[in-house]
């Protein structure tokens, strides 16, 4: 049992140290840098068990794999960068849920994706 709580704790600390979304890919990439013998499906299980005990949400972008981030993160939006393809939290809201609502709706969440290049990648391409 040893060796699982090691890897439990590499994995949670992949996400908790990140800052921004992780797919199972991205976390296990980082976990394995901590524990070089683990395995991509243990991070994947691992992401999902974490996910049902409410201490990852699910972070799913259209068209994109699952990724993970901490669950206890004020409401935020969004940003895929699209030449690296890492997705970055960006602070804060600013959206006006009433402006173009119909009577009678009621809106209870959203999502907001931007997309374009992060700061590393706008970098390059200069
Ligand atoms: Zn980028
Ligand atoms: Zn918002």
């Amino acid at each position: 049992m040893q060796r699982n709580t090691a890897q439990r704790e590499a994995i949670r600390d992949a996400f908790a140290d990140a800052g921004r979304p992780l797919s199972v890919d991205e976390a296990h990439e980082i976990a394995q840098k901590t524990l070089p013998s683990l395995g991509v499906a243990t991070v994947y299980r691992a992401a999902n068990a974490l996910a049902d005990d409410g201490w990852l949400a699910r972070v799913e972008l259209p068209g994109e794999p699952m990724r993970y981030e901490l669950a206890d993160l004020e409401h935020h939006h969004h940003f895929h960068c699209t030449k690296c393809d890492r997705v970055f939290d960006v602070d804060g809201c600013g959206l006006d849920h009433h402006a173009h609502l119909p009577d009678g709706f009621v809106v209870e969440s959203h999502e907001v994706v931007l997309y374009g290049h992060c700061c590393d990648c706008s970098r390059k391409r200069r």
